[in-house]
């Protein structure tokens, strides 16, 4: 059996209450792969710092020092979970990679699981949640109806994954082939095909430090997933468009009708103003929609790189 080289990517911003903790586990488990000769012993840990702004890159810093199996990568600024991971994936040399979260939530003893697929031949093996009691109610219910909205949609998405993953070398060079800035990687993996299977653990509490994805980072995230994959929201307004249409044109019928055989023809102020303010608001959302779009497309001409590298350990 062949030996792989293990690349274990983790981004990390202002993680610095985790980060001791995180590459104590992560360094015991990477020697017990070597001991057990399931991993190359070139393997690596390679730690994304995201441009923090606390003492997360002297950490990193000081573990690739003293460890051949730690390297680090800090970018100059922050650029977001996905760009971090994706600046990691770039920078991976093993030749089966897998990306996790720094802060311990999901089991990384499960990478062994996904180390025995990938010897079975699967390219791509996705980290399954089964359980999610650990997240905040509201977390899990939204997140849930939005992988149904997104599948409803068309978007091809692993329920229940995050981006806690392996990919092989192959896998990674097509991930890597796709130049798209608005990043929405748990979306774009599926659509490589190559062998794949999923595992499941279970997803705990973070182990320490709050979590860095407040709510509006997780609504860019939600919307750049259905707008980067899925035209169905586009379509839908000009369904709509049409629906609206059609029922001015039978309102119109009924008015003519009125006009002419009867004697009630007192224009009402709620048939005239009601819709108006109700067309108002569908045309603004409409627009607003067709708005995301286009900003979407405007970012991606402008082929923008999406992170520059400030230093590398
Ligand atoms: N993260 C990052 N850049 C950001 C936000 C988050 O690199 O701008 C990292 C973070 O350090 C962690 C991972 O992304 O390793 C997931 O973040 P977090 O655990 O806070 O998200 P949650 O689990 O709460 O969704
Ligand atoms: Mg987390």
């Amino acid at each position: 059996m062949n030996k792989p080289n293990l690349t274990v990517v983790i981004p990390c911003f202002n993680e610095e209450e985790v980060l001791p903790e995180t590459h104590n586990r992560m360094s015991r488990f990477i020697q017990d792969l070597i001991d057990k000769r399931k991993i190359s012993p070139d393997s690596q840990m390679l730690l994304v710092d995201d441009g923090s702004s606390d003492a997360t890159w002297q950490l990193i810093k000081a573990y690739s020092e003293s460890s051949v199996h730690v390297g680090g990568l800090k970018l100059s600024r922050n650029r977001g979970h996905q760009v971090a991971l994706l600046a990691g994936l770039h920078a991976a040399k093993g030749n089966v990679v897998v990306s996790i979260d720094a802060d311990l939530q999901d089991d990384i003893g499960v990478i062994e699981t996904m180390l025995d697929r990938y010897h079975e031949g699967f390219e791509v093996v996705y980290g399954v949640r089964d359980d999610r009691t650990s997240d905040s109610v509201f977390k899990r219910t939204t997140a849930e109806y939005y992988y149904k909205i997104l599948s409803a949609m068309g978007v091809e998405i692993v329920f229940n994954h995050a981006d806690y993953r392996l990919l092989s070398r192959r896998a990674m060079d097509a991930l890597k082939s796709h130049e798209e800035v608005n990043l929405f990687l748990r979306g774009i993996v599926p659509t490589l095909g190559f062998k794949s299977c999923q595992v499941t653990y279970e997803r705990t509490e973070r182990f320490a430090g709050e979590s860095k994805y407040p709510l509006r980072k997780m609504l860019a995230l939600a919307i750049d997933g259905i707008t980067s994959f899925s035209a169905v929201p586009l379509r839908f307004i000009a369904g709509f468009g049409v629906l609206v249409f059609l029922v001015s044109l039978l309102i119109s019928c009924w008015a003519i009708w009125v006009r002419l055989f009867s004697d009630d023809a007192v224009p009402g102020w709620a048939s005239s103003v009601l819709p108006m303010y109700m067309l108002g608001g569908i045309q603004l959302l409409s627009v607003g929609v067709v708005g995301e779009y286009v900003a979407k497309i405007y970012a991606e001409t402008k082929r923008r790189p999406k992170y520059f590298i400030e230093e590398k350990t």
